[in-house]
């Protein structure tokens, strides 16, 4: 592609409302414009590098048996009813208004119904589905470019199995294919234990870009390996103290007193044995959570410990309207018509201070086991950094991480709503054992930019840049130098190299080599009126600033020679 008439809008100004450096750069290098919050067009070079990325999935998804699909964006409201996700995903899913249709998310409900009714033998099993495809979600807050769209890419796979080690072998199989498509896609990342949220399902996984942009926190133990999401992750921190003897309850006046700390500060007692309480709503009913002194709630763990449906924190009126109290001075004792639930590290614990559900008193020497009715104990709380490793007890580090991909053991849960079935060897009828994983397209792009960058501007890997080479005819008033760049050009595109060529008349060297270095490919070949007079050119190697003179006969096999192509 010659620069004079290829549309490559580059920009010299970052973005104004761009925070990370990929979304600054996949702007400004004119791979991508936004349409809407959440919307973006790709344009002819971020496709190139989109196209790519899609090719690498789909040779390592074909490698493990995988099956390419093309499922429908648009699908049956009853479709997403019939497994009660169009609740779950609550305001997430697009609704159309004037059809019963939906924009689909994810496709399990799609895969469901094609194998209910295709699907009768367990000779029919297993199956690997994929397809890569446009996805929908009404994201809350679109930010960070690309990486959180209300569009985008995903590809999304499906196994489907007779058997529970069949399920196993295939999650292994996808395991596997993602590491050897991240690595192709000169990806730095890591494998966390993960939350299945409101995909249901026992095991996930999710594979992560260490990033301080990240919108996940991961926990990970430098010692023993470690790593999970703090969604679902857990550490050593000891329960709370169960005293010889458990103390009559008492109320205590606490005029003022709102918070955990300013309650540890009056009493002069420490946090360890505040019970604080967090009021909630479950599908419309009200929740009291009871967490030991400042642990935070992890709302995912909250959901889970519910058992899935909706959940918010209650409105301060609404509390008082129930309780006759505010927020500060909730507590389980005389609380009616609320479930209660309790961190586990409240289990069996004595002598703990909470609210009096009466504003500016609190009632002491609760005992968990005497004195509340809890409908369950849950772990809930956030791990700290810090807090000792659940399996080797070394300190735990909280880091922030950017998902790239995420692959779940589903089991039955949608083929059993679904009647998605199979005749197992005796002929009984048995639901599909199913896994679903998927890799965002953007973020593996996004991702790479945010790892191979500098103050100039991208530095492509190979294996996913929009063209191998950047021509560059530095003097362009010089015949000799056009002629030659041409046929530079056309050699290269002769020899299969991808190149783009930056012919443009009316540019400044200096201009050409901004651009260069903004684009990013991963050799540039610099024609120049000097260094022809020696019959030579350079190459400059992006990554590195090598610059390399060599001769016009020799540069082809110099650039297969670094680029190894
Ligand atoms: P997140 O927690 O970041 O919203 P998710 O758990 O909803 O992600 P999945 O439903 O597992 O994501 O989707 C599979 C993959 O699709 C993710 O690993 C991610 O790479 C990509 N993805 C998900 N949501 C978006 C989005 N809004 N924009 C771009 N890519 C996305
Ligand atoms: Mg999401």
């Amino acid at each position: 592609m010659k620069l004079s008439w290829g549309f490559v809008p580059t920009l010299k100004e970052d973005p104004s409302d761009a925070i990370m450096p990929s979304h600054k750069l996949m702007i400004r290098a004119g791979l991508v414009r936004p349409l809407a919050a959440g919307v973006y067009s790709f344009l002819p070079l971020g496709w190139r590098v989109a196209k790519k990325v899609m090719q690498i999935i789909r040779e390592e998804m074909d490698a493990i048996g995988g099956q390419e699909f093309h499922l429908p964006a648009l699908n049956p409201i009853e479709l997403w009813e019939e497994t009660g996700r169009l609740r779950d995903f609550g305001d997430v899913i697009f609704q159309l208004k004037n059809r019963p249709l939906v924009l689909a998310p994810t496709h399990e409900e799609v895969i469901c119904q094609i194998a209910k009714h295709h699907i009768k033998s367990y000779k029919d099993l297993p199956q690997i589905w994929y397809q890569i495809q446009t996805k929908f979600r009404n994201e809350p807050r679109p930010r960070s470019g690309v990486i959180r769209g209300r569009q985008f890419i995903m590809k999304d796979s499906y196994s489907l199995d007779a058997s529970w080690e069949g399920l196993d072998r295939s999650y292994e199989l996808h395991k596997q294919a993602y590491i050897k498509i991240y690595t192709r896609c000169g990806l730095k990342f890591f494998i966390v234990g993960a939350s299945t949220g409101a995909m249901g399902g026992s095991a996930s996984e999710e594979f992560m870009v260490e990033s301080p942009y990240g919108e996940d926190t991961v926990v990970l133990c430098d010692k023993c390996g470690y790593a999970a999401n703090t969604e679902i992750a857990q550490s050593n921190v000891p329960p709370a103290k169960r005293y010889p003897e458990s103390q009559p309850l008492k109320e205590i006046y606490t005029p003022n007193v709102r918070t955990i700390n300013e309650l540890a500060q009056f009493l002069n007692v420490p946090t360890e044995i505040l019970a604080k309480s967090l009021v909630y709503k479950h599908n419309g009913q009200p929740v009291l959570i009871l967490m030991l002194g400042n642990d935070q709630l992890v709302e995912a763990k909250l959901l889970k410990a519910l058992g899935g449906g909706e959940i918010s924190p209650m409105e301060p009126e609404e509390l008082k309207n129930l309780t006759g109290a505010n927020a500060g001075s909730i507590g389980p004792i005389g609380l009616k018509n609320f479930k209660i639930i309790a961190d586990m590290r409240l289990k069996g614990a004595n002598n703990l201070i909470s609210g009096a559900n009466k504003d500016d008193y609190h009632i002491a020497n609760i005992d968990m086991e005497r004195d509340v009715k809890v409908d369950g104990y849950f772990d809930l709380r956030k791990v700290e950094e810090g807090e000792p490793c659940i399996n080797c007890g070394n300190p735990l580090r909280i880091v922030n991480a950017i998902e790239i991909g995420h692959i779940f053991k589903l089991g039955t849960k949608y083929s059993e709503s679904m009647k998605a079935t199979f005749l197992d060897e005796n002929g009984q009828e048995k639901p599909i054992i199913m896994g679903s994983y998927g890799i965002g397209v953007e973020r593996i792009i996004a991702c790479h930019i945010e790892q191979n960058h500098d103050e100039n501007g991208i530095i492509w890997d190979k294996a996913i840049a929009p063209y191998h080479v950047h021509l560059i005819s530095v003097n362009t008033e010089n015949p000799k130098v056009v002629e030659v760049s041409d046929n530079l050009y056309e050699k290269f595109n002769a020899e299969k190299i991808e190149v783009i060529y930056d012919d443009r008349m009316d540019v400044s060297p200096g201009f050409k080599f901004k651009d260069a270095d903004l684009l990013g490919m991963p050799l540039q070949v610099i024609v120049s009126e000097r260094n022809l007079k020696n019959n030579q050119v350079e190459i400059k190697v992006r990554k590195t600033g090598e610059r390399i003179l060599i001769s016009l006969e020799e540069v082809v096999a110099k650039v297969r020679e670094i680029l190894e192509i």
